[in-house]
């Protein structure tokens, strides 16, 4: 090793010296070299540090950016399955639940907010958090939703169970067989009265047929009364559940009990002129929670298109009512 040997030039002896260092000089020098070399380490470190990955977190780095990739197709998964999702919800809501006559579940219901505190809190602050926390809270949503729809099937099964009992009872075909029918005298409405000459509320429709045609009961059902009554004469009166009940008027005479059970298509009584009435005919009437409806609405079993059109002709035209 070359050995480090310093002179300085000397004006008055005009000769160059030799520089001595002491030993403490030396130790001195080395020192702060060292310190130096370490400081410049270091500083190199950090900078390598801040500037550059280190292969761990280099592969770190990569599983991240993955991973965010994964959130994001995970999302776009969910938000596949929310569509159809949103499918089966409308179809609950605007078709099985139309055909079943039950309302829709509302809107807040189906899409309301999870409450309760903030779920994603742990997430928050995390790399990737904003897609995470939608990921989570997109499939959060979508578990309610598939929840809830799965306790409107369970409705809709009740109903559909139910529903073939009630189209048993709703009444649905003719009192009066078609060929037994002379004419159908008049149907529901104003219409004027056969004996005081006035606009009156004719609250069912007429049949005109001969006296001991016989009289169908229109649905399943349980008579509650089969007697005289004051203007009806001779009625039947049949309560068919789900709020239905029909009446049966002006009758010569009936061959069902209060409290028997009937089904629809039974005879239940026989066609006359009892009464307040101007002629041989049924007065028949079919009411919902208590209101009278309109009859002609409720042949939907026995009528071709071609005969409801004709009844509803006969029925709305502003004839005399036989009452
Ligand atoms: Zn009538």
């Amino acid at each position: 090793m070359k050995k480090n040997i310093k002179f300085r030039f000397n004006p008055e002896k005009l000769i160059y010296e030799r520089i001595e260092h002491s030993f403490g000089h030396r130790f001195k020098s080395f020192f702060n070299t060292l310190l130096l070399a370490l400081f410049l380490s270091i500083v190199l470190f950090f900078c390598y540090y801040y500037f550059f990955d280190s292969p761990k977190e280099e592969r770190l780095r990569q599983e991240n950016a993955t991973m965010a990739l994964q959130y994001e197709l995970l999302n776009e998964q969910v938000k596949d399955i929310q569509a159809v999702m949103n499918d089966l919800q409308d179809r609950d809501d605007n078709l099985y639940r139309v055909v079943f006559q039950a309302d829709p579940i509302p809107y807040a219901v189906r899409k309301g907010e999870i409450g309760g505190v903030n779920r994603y809190e742990r997430l928050q602050g995390m790399s990737n958090a904003d897609i995470m926390i939608e990921t989570s809270k997109n499939i959060d949503h979508l578990a309610r939703e598939v929840y809830l729809q799965s306790k409107s099937y369970d409705k809709i099964v009740d109903l559909a169970i139910n529903h073939e009992t009630k189209l048993k009872h709703i009444p649905a075909i003719q009192p009066v067989l078609n060929k037994d029918l002379t004419r159908v005298a008049s149907g529901y409405g104003r219409r004027i009265d056969p004996i005081y000459h006035r606009l009156k509320m004719h609250e069912g429709m007429d049949f005109t047929a001969p006296i001991g045609t016989e009289v169908f009961v229109t649905g399943n059902g349980v008579v509650t009364f089969a007697g005289w009554q004051q203007g009806y004469g001779n009625i039947v009166k049949v309560d068919h559940g789900f709020g239905y009940e029909t009446r049966y008027a002006h009758l010569s005479r009936y061959k069902v009990k209060v409290g028997q059970k009937v089904s629809r298509g039974d005879v239940i009584a026989f066609v006359g002129n009892t009464g307040k009435s101007t002629g041989p005919h049924l007065h028949y009437e079919v009411r919902y929670k208590g209101e009278a409806q309109n009859p002609h609405n409720y042949y939907f079993l026995d009528l071709s298109p071609e005969e409801y059109d004709l009844m509803v002709q006969l029925s709305n035209n502003a004839g005399q009512v036989l009452d």
